[in-house]
């Protein structure tokens, strides 16, 4: 019904404002304003390179975008952002998968889908590489955005689950729809570390 609905609205860039007419997901400008970087961040790597591929600061168009996403959920708004994250994703990261970090299955059922494995598919497609959810969650999380730092990392610590069957060999990008913190990343990246991924890179839309 929401697909019929929106073929028949005059649709409106969640970027800016603009009539969409024929483009899908963001009008042209706001396309060509979402430029991929490679960044160092530093709580996430104990090695001093660049490893957070991302669009940029969750602000302006970006931000807007991905409110749309999460609580519009169209899919060619994914595919246009996922497209523009896996440009930036450097050759030499080799990545063999792309991890989603789950939503808690309840949060899931309440929002009908994780915004993040739809992302993870179309930047795993774009790359060449299988999108493989293999992290769960062991248990209900509190919103990170609004615990103290100190909170933040009680709140998510050991919560995430890896299953390391799916997993080809080699480096893995994990992917997530907007970084607060860095804690979220870092539980899942530690529960791919437990289970023997070694080199684990990461992809925000916006941080
Ligand atoms: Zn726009």
């Amino acid at each position: 019904m929401r697909a019929f609905l929106r073929a028949l609205l005059p649709r409106s860039c969640p970027g800016c404002g603009a009539q969409l007419g024929r483009a899908a997901g963001l009008c042209s400008s706001c396309r060509v304003a979402l430029r991929p970087r490679v960044e160092l961040y530093s709580p996430l790597s104990p090695r001093p390179e660049p490893h957070l591929v991302t669009l940029g600061r969750y602000r302006g168009r970006t931000r807007r975008a991905v409110r749309a996403l999460k609580f519009g959920g169209t899919r060619e708004l994914a595919e246009v952002l996922g497209a523009a994250l896996a440009t930036g994703v450097p050759t030499r990261w080799a990545v063999q998968a792309v991890v989603p970090v789950p939503l808690h299955p309840s949060r899931e059922r309440e929002r009908g889908f994780n915004q993040a494995a739809l992302l993870a598919g179309v930047v795993a497609a774009e790359l060449g590489v299988p999108s493989v959810p293999v992290l769960r969650r062991t248990r209900v999380t509190r919103q990170q955005a609004r615990l103290s730092a100190h909170e933040r990392t009680a709140n998510v610590a050991g919560a995430f689950q890896a299953d390391p069957r799916r997993l080809p060999p080699g480096a893995v990008l994990l992917l997530d729809d907007v970084m607060t913190t860095g804690h979220t990343l870092l539980a899942c990246r530690d529960a791919l570390h437990r289970v023997g991924v070694t080199r684990v890179y990461f992809a925000v839309i916006a941080h």
